[in-house]
């Protein structure tokens, strides 16, 4: 639905219907878990604590070389909760670019967070794909050509809600509609290499 949405946008004037209109590739990732190391179950609430996985930075070294953008897709509910102010936790995601740059010279393109709780009923926390639509309309992405990267099926549900292929990582045997499995952050970067 979203995009037919965009195809219809970009048959303006300026664009004549046969002239294709190049729409970008993406990896989403999610946060906790696959981007840095997960916390458990409570939150990141001090950047001393968030510990960006080498997985991660190899897998977007890998979606990098192959001409797909790489954004985040995170629910933070801690915001919500007011263990995490929205100023700190957007200070810990700039902070997370700097890493990024210091260790790879790579950036991710864009940081979704939901920061409403579970009980709020927005349009924006996984397993709602209201993030990753959100991204899709800002930068123009593909979301057939698009995957989904995250370790919890949740994160799959999302994804796939989007009209994104799929990756779970998780060691746990589970069942899952991922299109993907991965049992480690250590195995992401090689299957991304053969798969996108
Ligand atoms: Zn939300």
């Amino acid at each position: 639905m979203k995009s037919s949405l965009l195809r219809a946008e970009c048959r303006g004037e300026t664009h004549p219907a046969h002239e294709e209109i190049k729409m970008m590739k993406c990896v989403f990732f999610d946060r906790d878990g696959i981007i840095n190391r997960s916390p458990g179950p409570g939150y990141v609430e001090l950047w001393e604590d968030f510990h960006v996985q080498d997985g991660f930075v190899e897998a977007l070294k890998v979606a990098d070389g192959l001409g797909y953008a790489a954004i985040m897709i995170s629910n933070q509910q801690c915001v919500g909760k007011g263990i995490v102010t929205k100023e700190y936790l957007e200070g810990m995601h700039e902070k997370l670019q700097a890493h990024l740059m210091d260790v790879c010279g790579i950036k991710l393109l864009d940081m979704y967070y939901c920061p409403h709780l579970a009980e709020d009923g927005c349009v924006c926390r996984k397993p709602l794909p209201g993030m990753i639509l959100a991204a899709a309309e800002k930068h123009g992405i593909d979301l057939d050509k698009s995957f989904m990267v995250g370790d919890r099926e949740g994160d799959v549900v999302t994804g796939k809600a989007a009209g994104c292929k799929t990756v779970l990582v998780s060691e746990e045997v589970v069942e899952t509609g991922a299109d993907y499995q991965v049992v480690s952050m250590d195995d992401l970067a090689g299957v991304l290499e053969r798969i996108l």
